[in-house]
């Protein structure tokens, strides 16, 4: 629960009309709290997502004392919540649990001050300064904004996917294919990403399948080559993964295998595997984000080498804008740097002196 409607924020002493204007605004739900000379609150920086590069942010913002108020999402401490052992997060030697890295990362945020709201933005005024934030049935205004958001990846949603999720179904090589070496495992895709996965996993197992849909890969030629030279890559053209198998007795579910279906013929067919790896892309979480927010084609948002975005004042972090290196330390870093540049920001416009 965020702090923004108690008393830490009330007008204390205030004329008896400003407390009735205050609350009647938190019975409407808007989030203005008049303080004692009858200004309206306006939040220095709000972030909007709780993964790696949104509480980052608020680590650093509030350690500067800023106040920043994080509005996390659905997905409190994002995608890593989804997984489990993290064995390339700096500071863990022996790795780290991904919920537990980010259940750490929010208390860190909230030592220093970060407040937070359990809620989902639907739209953001970029027309208006400052910004006003809408979530749930509350509005909250901002001289600044970071962007956190992620972007969440494709799924084939094939039988077995959810049985066998993080023990043999995966959606990022350089994150897990660790967990299987000198075994075998199937990329699906047949873009640059799938390449990429597919090149990555075959330095570190026996032998990797890559299953594509169609007789040619849609990935750059380079790309491509690159697959189609490796002695450990197979292609199996023509064929879609149809279920995920394996054995459910033991503790913990054990991937062993992959039905297949060629789209040519229809027929099926079974390889031994012990992971699939999707490759088939992201969807980057920027659909509540208005055209001011100037997007890629594929709705990421663009950033300068500052993080800003092409509106002054908003800023974005992580893999909402990062579709190259998707990892939870690089969000961190992100974050990072786009808190220092608020910080920065709100010095330029007189907000903090
Ligand atoms: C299964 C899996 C395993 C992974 N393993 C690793 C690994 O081992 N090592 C590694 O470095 N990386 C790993 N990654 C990648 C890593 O999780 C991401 O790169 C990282 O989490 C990106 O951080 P982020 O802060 O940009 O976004 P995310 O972690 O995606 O967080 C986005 C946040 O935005 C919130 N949000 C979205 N829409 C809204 C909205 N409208 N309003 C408010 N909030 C919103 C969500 O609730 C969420 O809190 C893995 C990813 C997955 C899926």
């Amino acid at each position: 629960m965020s702090r923004m409607g108690d008393s830490t924020l009330a007008p204390e002493g205030g004329s008896l009309l400003a407390q009735w204007v205050s609350n009647i605004m938190e019975e409407t739900g808007t989030i203005e709290i008049m303080s004692e000379n009858n200004q309206t609150e306006i939040r220095n920086a709000v972030i909007i997502g709780s993964g790696p590069a949104g509480w980052t942010a608020g680590i650093y913002l509030s350690r500067a004392n800023l106040s920043p108020l994080v509005i996390t999402g659905a997905e409190i401490g994002g995608q890593l919540t989804t997984t489990t052992d993290i064995e390339n997060f700096p500071g863990f030697p022996e790795g780290k649990d991904g919920p537990e890295l980010m259940a750490d990362m929010e208390k860190q945020a909230k030592r220093y001050g970060t407040e937070v709201e359990y809620s989902v933005v639907e739209s953001v005024d970029f027309s208006k300064k400052p910004f006003e934030v809408k979530y749930g049935d509350k509005t909250v205004k901002a001289h600044s904004i970071i962007i956190c958001t992620g972007a969440s990846p494709r799924m084939l949603g094939i039988k077995g996917q959810d049985t066998f999720w993080g023990r043999g179904v995966h959606t990022c090589a350089v994150c897990d294919g660790g967990f299987y070496r000198n075994k075998v495992a199937a990329v699906i895709g047949g873009g640059d990403s799938a390449m990429e996965e597919a090149s990555y996993l075959a330095q570190l197992l026996e032998k990797v399948y890559v299953i594509h849909r169609r007789e040619e890969f849609r990935a750059s030629k380079i790309m491509a080559d690159r697959v189609l030279r490796n002695k450990k890559i197979e292609v199996l053209w023509n064929s879609v993964a149809e279920e995920v198998t394996g054995d459910t007795s033991g503790k913990f579910p054990k991937m062993t295998g992959l039905k297949i279906k060629s789209t040519t013929d229809d027929s099926i067919r079974e390889i031994a595997a012990d992971a699939i790896f999707y490759a088939i892309g992201h969807i980057p979480n920027s659909k509540f984000l208005s055209d001011d927010i100037k997007k890629n084609e594929e709705g990421y948002v663009i950033v300068n080498d500052s993080q800003e975005t092409s509106v002054e004042g908003v800023y974005a972090a992580g893999d909402i804008h990062d579709h190259t290196y998707r990892q939870a330390i690089t969000a961190a870093g992100y974050g990072c740097k786009a808190a220092l540049e608020v910080e920065r920001y709100l010095g330029r416009v007189g907000v903090i002196g």
